[in-house]
């Protein structure tokens, strides 16, 4: 039995849903899409591994290997997708349609499409014995909460010199990222009559203090942290929503803020919110409020690879791009956190990801596997 061809992997990958979201009605199982590649990288003689990730119904990594050694190449995707609007298509999300030299589907460039492109590259390569190992790793909720990529990091596999994120990039060599992280605050008073202040704490006053003593702490991380390879080049905070109180004569007695900040290279997280945190228990000892602290998300931390990394160089070299970075997250930091010198480099444009009509352009998928092929030359043969 051989493999299928391209356009078959890459239908029957985007005809499997594997949705993965924060509200439960939408999230779905990456199971069977972890199955259909393990058939196909089992045929081509690679050792399979499919690791179920603790605390998260059905959701799995795959780790697929051929060869053995120290060094090698992986070559990384998510096997998840983000959620549809459902009418605003023009084809069926879930059925692979080509159209004007592009192919549309849910995955398709984001990013179910590569590990179709990525296999079919390999195919022929396959039979030759490497000297280090080539491993293909397919991850569960990158478009979630990256606990697939959390879970390896837990696991400390897999390991390798080298790793590509085939995101879609439009082919450019991407070596660094900023992180995100997302946090709520909820401010507690005491609500009472607005005639007589002292019946109650006000949450609202509170709040103005917690706000105003964020903007301070917002620039004094401009002032100390600033990265010019970044078109945005400090740190940001972003105050993006506010709720509280019910009537006007009322002491407001709840006062919730929701916030982000997109860090640099460099800057550690959990110092940050110690930081964050310690200012906020000195607002609640000043105002006689209860302030509690909870992250929305785990953190997913900045990404950066010396832009002198072999693998930099290499795909530079390859592409004839210069390496840049870049505004969305992957899950690069977790693999560098592996000990892997990590490029996000591939096929199909962030412009068309996450929207409906969702398409890669044929002429993107050549350029990707001549990339591919090159990549696993040079770490998987010693070419
Ligand atoms: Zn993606």
């Amino acid at each position: 039995m051989s493999l299928p061809s391209l356009i078959q992997m890459m239908s029957q990958l985007i005809a499997t849903p594997s949705i993965s979201c924060s509200q439960a009605s939408w999230d779905q199982s990456n199971k069977a899409v972890i199955t259909l590649l393990e058939s196909w990288l089992t045929q081509l003689g690679f050792r399979c591994e499919v690791l179920p990730i603790a605390n998260q119904k059905d959701k799995f990594n795959l780790i697929a290997t051929l060869g053995e050694g120290t060094g090698g190449l992986v070559l990384s995707g998510h096997t998840d997708t983000v959620p549809y609007d459902q009418g605003r298509w023009q084809s069926d999300p879930f059925k692979l349609t080509e159209r004007e030299q592009k192919l549309y589907g849910l995955g398709s460039c984001d990013m179910k499409g590569f590990f179709a492109i990525a296999l079919d590259a390999i195919k022929s390569m396959a039979d030759v014995p490497f000297e280090e190992p080539l491993i293909i790793l397919a991850t569960a909720d990158e478009e979630s909460s990256m606990s697939g990529a959390r879970a390896l990091v837990e696991a400390g596999l897999p390991k390798a010199r080298y790793a590509l994120i085939g995101e879609p990039t439009s082919l450019t060599p991407i070596y660094a990222h900023k992180g995100i992280m997302m946090e709520r605050i909820e401010v507690r008073g005491k609500s009472g009559h607005s005639s007589n202040p002292k019946l109650g704490v006000n949450a609202l006053d509170t709040m103005h203090t917690v706000i105003s003593d964020l903007m301070q702490f917002r620039q004094e991380l401009k002032n100390e942290y600033s990265n010019t390879d970044f078109l945005i080049d400090y740190p940001t905070m972003n105050l993006g929503c506010i709720h509280g109180g019910d009537n006007p004569n009322r002491i407001c007695g709840h006062c919730d803020l929701e916030f982000d900040i997109r860090t640099l290279p460099g800057m550690d997280d959990d110092h940050l919110i110690q930081a964050i945190q310690t200012r906020l228990a000195n607002i609640a000892d000043q105002t006689g409020t209860q302030i509690e602290f909870n992250r929305l998300f785990p953190a997913v931390p900045a990404f950066a690879t010396s832009r002198n990394s072999d693998i930099v160089k290499a795909c530079e070299q390859l592409t004839n791009k210069s390496a840049q970075t870049v505004a969305f997250a992957t899950e690069g930091a977790f693999l560098n956190q592996l000990g892997m010198e990590t490029l996000v480099l591939g096929p199909g444009s962030i412009d068309q990801a996450h929207q409906p009509n969702e398409f890669i352009a044929l002429d993107q998928i050549e350029p990707m596997q001549n990339v591919i092929r090159s990549l696993v030359k040079r770490y998987c043969l010693n070419e």
